[in-house]
């Protein structure tokens, strides 16, 4: 059995993605393994169809309405593939005869959602953030929002550039449509405000291969020409997301992961959590003369906290002994450099005062 016995108890992993799952999540999921529920079978070798795994997709569902209070004119849909699919998805779906729509321009994840929306879409960038290098947001009353736009896009978190949104946008009757990649599930969310909200899963909910989707119904059904079955939300609506065969595995972690949130004691509970987490590292960052964190504080990211060091060839060096003291995954992302420490839900705070402890001892070391 592996159990990663062999592993010192004390492996922090701040990887951004596939990130860290609750210990608990993994040990269930490892115990019952060759023999779920009863059935003589993994989870990962029985039918979509039989009635043990679709009463779970069930109440999968209704773990996360649960979460999140989601009200009944939303559906909440269980998708293949990644966030990326989701780049095209929305503008198939969501364009519904109109040509334009809107995108916040916020650093990479935003680009690479424009990038693919241009296909389908004139894209006005009604703000970017481009002229603070993406630490900043622009006021909302300096953002060129079109009213006749078919929907506005944003990423709520920058995971690359590690920069949140602490409000919502206001959009009056346009849709807002948000990438919640790396902070779905973080807080509790007024998901009444949004057209639609999707997140990959391999961050705060599973293993990648199941992007979840919350749509308003009535945006569901009106999609351009040709849009393949598979790319309409109306055949995962329809279906109850079982049209065809879903990413099991995937899926049944997130339905561990919904139950493991409600033991914690919901969203408010979480949010609380990884608020002390961040902050406790922002404030190391920020009472060093070493580390350096550039983001306008008031948008800090609580998932991602991206920093630097005196000088980039320390870099290496810092990720080499930090490897050593059982802190693994913080390099920054290749297009930006750097490090960065992702403190999704399940990194417990134990990690980041380790993380904080390694800090202040490599500073030590190597401040001059
Ligand atoms: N959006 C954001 C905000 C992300 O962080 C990521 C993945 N890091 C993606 C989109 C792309 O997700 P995927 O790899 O699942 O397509």
């Amino acid at each position: 059995m592996n159990t990663r016995a062999d592993l010192p108890a004390t492996i922090y992993n701040f990887s951004a993605g596939p990130a860290m799952l609750p210990l608990e999540v993994m040990q269930q999921a490892n115990a019952e393994f060759l023999n779920w529920q009863g059935t003589g079978v993994s989870v990962l070798e029985i039918s979509h169809r039989s009635p043990q795994f679709m009463a779970m997709v069930r109440e999968a569902e209704q773990d996360l309405r649960d979460l999140y209070r989601i009200p009944d004119n939303y559906h909440v849909l269980f998708v293949h593939g990644g966030a990326r699919h989701q780049f095209s998805m929305v503008p198939m779906n969501l364009l519904r005869n109109k040509t334009t729509a809107d995108y916040l321009h916020t650093g990479y994840w935003s680009q690479q959602a424009i990038n693919e929306a241009q296909r389908y879409a004139t894209v006005n960038v009604a703000m970017s953030g481009e002229a603070s290098n993406y630490t900043s947001l622009p006021e909302p009353n300096t953002w060129q929002l079109d009213p006749s736009a078919a929907y506005v896009h944003y990423t709520a978190n920058e995971t690359v550039g590690g920069l949140e949104f602490d409000f919502i946008p206001e959009t009056g009757e346009v849709p807002l449509v948000t990438d919640m990649s790396s902070n779905i599930l973080s807080c509790p969310l007024d998901i009444s405000r949004f057209g639609l909200i999707y997140a990959c899963a391999q961050k705060n909910i599973s293993s990648s291969g199941l992007t979840i989707v919350i749509v308003r119904k009535d945006l569901v059904g009106q999609t351009v020409v040709n849009t393949p079955t598979m790319f309409d939300y109306r055949t995962y609506a329809e279906n109850g997301s079982l049209y065809n065969t879903p990413a099991n595995y995937p899926l049944y972690l997130s339905a561990l992961v919904f139950k493991w949130l409600k033991q914690q004691g919901g969203l408010e509970k979480v949010a609380a959590q990884n608020h002390e987490k961040s902050s406790l590292l922002y404030q190391a960052i920020d009472e060093s003369n070493f580390y350096h964190n550039t983001v306008e504080p008031r948008y800090r990211s609580t998932m991602n906290v991206v920093f630097r060091l005196p000088n980039d060839d320390l870099h290496p060096v810092f990720l080499e002994e930090a490897s050593k003291a059982g802190l693994r995954h913080l390099k920054g992302h290749s297009a930006v450099g750097g490090l960065r420490a992702s403190v999704y839900n399940a990194m417990p705070r134990a990690g980041v005062e380790r993380l904080i402890n390694f800090m202040q001892e490599f500073a030590h070391k190597h401040e001059q």
